[in-house]
């Protein structure tokens, strides 16, 4: 029999879990008991980087590499609250097997990571596949409390077979729910979280049309801002005017059917043009302003 090195269970502060969220907890392992060790390239790549150094634990969903215990505790326990929440927002079933979860402390690493990733936007947090790759430095803990939860978004979007939604939807639910995600849990451990989303100008406004066909993330910051604030207020728009079932409905119609949103929203919940011209004034309107939530 083979002798288990090591394997400690420790309860994560998911053990206060709200709303049905199932309490969770991770357990240490060796490598080589890794049931599933499918990486990706820039996985397989970034575990070579740091071998021998890696604390390898496994909790439902994932398997987390990282420098330490505390690191694997917080990281992991984000991930797990994320993908939960996400799960039931989105309505999208469960992923068989194990993600890989890779916290990086080194900035100079994550750099190679994005580069390798092609990432597209600037962030702390990125994913290739099952394996996601997490920036931990020294200087990184205040603008982490979003990346897990917002990156989550993309990796169960990507993730989910058959799914494809428009770039301006995705991004938008990245943003809306990663940040309602990041709320709820800092909620949970006692923490009021609010933000100010500072006004667009009304110049720098990208057109909906513009907004609704991108295919591609706009090559200036300033575009770059517009396209998020607005991919943003849209989500809120069509979410402030569905129940949370008829929002997940109307993403699996958009996300699997490859329905236009709006068609989607016609046929399914009797919107009519006069609705939808409405809620895309709504968008700008708001863009415009500084709101703070
Ligand atoms: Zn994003």
């Amino acid at each position: 029999m083979r002798r288990q090195l090591t394997i400690h269970g420790l309860v994560l502060s998911l053990a206060i879990a709200v709303n049905g969220v199932r309490a969770g907890s991770f357990e240490t392992m060796a490598w080589y008991e890794i049931e599933s060790r499918g990486l990706s390239g820039l996985g397989q790549r970034v575990f070579e980087q740091g071998k021998g150094q890696w604390i390898h634990a496994r909790s439902d969903h994932f398997i987390c590499h990282a420098g330490s215990i505390a690191r694997i505790d917080e990281v992991l326990a984000r991930a797990e609250y994320a993908y939960g929440r996400m799960s039931e927002l989105l309505g999208l079933p469960d992923l068989q097997g194990r993600g890989h979860v890779f916290v990086i402390e080194s900035r100079e690493e994550w750099d190679r990571v994005m580069r390798e990733a092609g990432a597209r936007e600037e962030g702390i947090a990125v994913h290739v596949g099952r394996d996601m790759f997490v920036l931990r430095g020294a200087g990184e803990a205040s603008v982490s409390i979003l990346d897990v939860p917002h990156e989550m978004v993309h990796y169960r979007l990507h993730n989910a077979p058959h799914f494809r939604l428009p770039l301006w939807l995705e991004e938008g639910l990245a943003l809306r729910f990663g940040w309602r995600v990041a709320k709820m849990y800092r909620e949970k451990e006692g923490y009021q979280l609010t933000h100010e989303q500072p006004a667009l100008g009304a110049e720098e406004l990208i057109s909906m049309r513009e907004l609704l066909e991108a295919e591609r993330y706009p090559g200036t910051q300033a575009e770059m801002r517009a396209f998020y604030r607005e991919s943003s207020e849209l989500v809120h728009a069509v979410w402030d005017n569905l129940t949370p079932d008829q929002f997940r409905a109307w993403i699996q119609a958009t996300g699997s059917k490859g329905l236009n949103w709006a068609e989607a929203l016609k046929t399914m919940f009797a919107f009519e043009d006069k609705d939808i011209t409405a809620m895309l004034q709504r968008v700008e309107g708001r863009a415009v302003q500084s709101i703070t939530e």
